[in-house]
């Protein structure tokens, strides 16, 4: 956070003299208050971001009572305070941040986007929930990958309102970050970068770099004819949570819970898996694995047409959460658990590093090249259509 804020190339922006000055007095007040720019930065670039921020208008005010430039100065104190890792150098402050992998190491990188409106609500989820779930969803696909967290950049895009708090109270941002960093607290994850800017709607793109041994990364593509199916946890408690939180956001509308039963836990606070898909790729456990962020028909789809294989789901062994149906279990999103294939010589334990695991099924080779996707309910065995979540999808 700070980095490509603070970036800008002399091209970038062109401000003339009397807005620079406006802007400038406007960011650090006047008489000037020096102490607010950070250690190397000038004056002209200080002038710079607030124009290119706040394009030409007076700066957000927020909370704290400063400007963008103190938000971002909030933000690299909250990191500062948070979790470290001894694979990130240095952190926010600098043009880079300077990872530093261990020896015989590769880095597992992943990007995931949640806009306002498509992947979350701002009448339904409190901020702490969405900055806790965007955090989440890029977490789960290192668990996914057998890797460990090494470090999240984060850039928001935000409306100028939800920046600024109201009277003695936080912003929504302030809150976001709560949520963000209460969750990278418990995961040992670093924030060492990002970006911020105004937009007309709020979202988050949070980068996550993992760190895992050469060539012992968990993949999709390792499935096998005759392997066994495995799934942590419950499935479609987190689609029962977001029907929940909808039907009590329309009988009770105003502040939402953030959090509930074990449903509404399960979609307002996932819980990546890390620590199991360490197990699985340590233990050498899993031939294939994916997260069900999509829901469990998609990425099995998935995981099937990366392996070139087939699978039969057995209805009656999935493990579906308490308020959830069969229909929610096989093609709700966002349960953040792992789905994963194992040889069936193998011993797959019924708890992995606390996590329950359960066989739901089994690969098949593909149908003549084409991978197929089979429910098996008592005897009848028919084709499962994937129904889970697909970004420009006619359904
Ligand atoms: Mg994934």
């Amino acid at each position: 956070m700070g980095q490509k804020s603070l970036q800008f190339s002399p091209e970038s922006e062109t401000v003339s003299a009397r807005q620079g000055l406006w802007i400038l007095f406007g960011t650090v007040g006047w008489p000037p208050r020096w102490g607010i720019l950070e250690r190397g930065t000038t004056l002209i670039t200080a002038a710079r971001v607030a124009y290119s921020q706040n394009v030409g208008k007076r700066p957000t005010k927020t909370a704290d009572g400063g400007g963008e430039l103190d938000l971002l100065r909030a933000i690299r104190r909250r990191a500062a305070k948070g979790a470290r890792g001894r694979d990130l150098r240095l952190g926010i402050g600098d043009d880079c941040a300077l990872l530093r992998p261990r020896e015989g190491e590769e880095l597992a990188v992943t990007t995931d986007l949640s806009i306002a409106g498509r992947h979350f609500r701002l009448e339904w989820h409190p901020p702490e929930v969405v900055g806790w779930r965007t955090l989440a969803r890029g977490l789960s696909d290192l668990a996914a990958m057998g890797a460990r967290p090494v470090a999240a950049f984060l850039s928001l895009g935000v409306p100028r309102e939800l920046a600024v708090g109201a009277e003695d109270s936080k912003s929504w941002v302030d809150r976001f970050l709560d949520g963000f960093f209460s969750l990278a607290e418990a995961y040992k994850t670093p924030l060492a970068g990002g970006d911020l800017a105004e937009a007309p709607v709020a979202l988050a793109d949070v980068v996550l770099i993992g760190a895992v041994p050469r060539e012992t990364a968990l993949l999709r593509s390792g499935a096998r004819p005759g392997d066994l199916l495995y799934v942590t946890g419950s499935l479609g408690g987190a689609v029962a949570g977001l029907k929940m939180l909808a039907e009590l956001a329309v009988a009770e509308p105003g502040p939402m819970p953030d959090q509930g039963n074990d449903s509404l836990s399960a979609h307002l606070r996932p819980k990546p898996r890390i620590q199991t898909g360490l197990s699985l790729r340590r233990g050498g456990l899993a031939t294939a694995a994916i997260d069900i962020s999509d829901g469990l028909s998609t990425d099995l789809r998935h995981l099937c047409e990366e392996s070139g294989v087939s699978a039969i789901l057995q209805a009656d062994r999935l493990p579906i959460a308490a308020e959830a149906s069969l229909e929610q279990a096989l093609h709700g999103g966002e349960d953040y658990e792992l789905l994963f294939t194992a040889c069936p010589g193998t011993r797959i334990p019924r708890s992995i590093a606390g996590v329950a695991v359960t066989q739901i099924g089994e690969i098949a080779a593909a149908n003549q090249g084409k991978p197929a996707l089979m429910l098996a309910t008592g005897c009848i065995v028919e084709p499962l259509e994937p129904r889970g979540w697909e970004h420009f999808s006619a359904r």
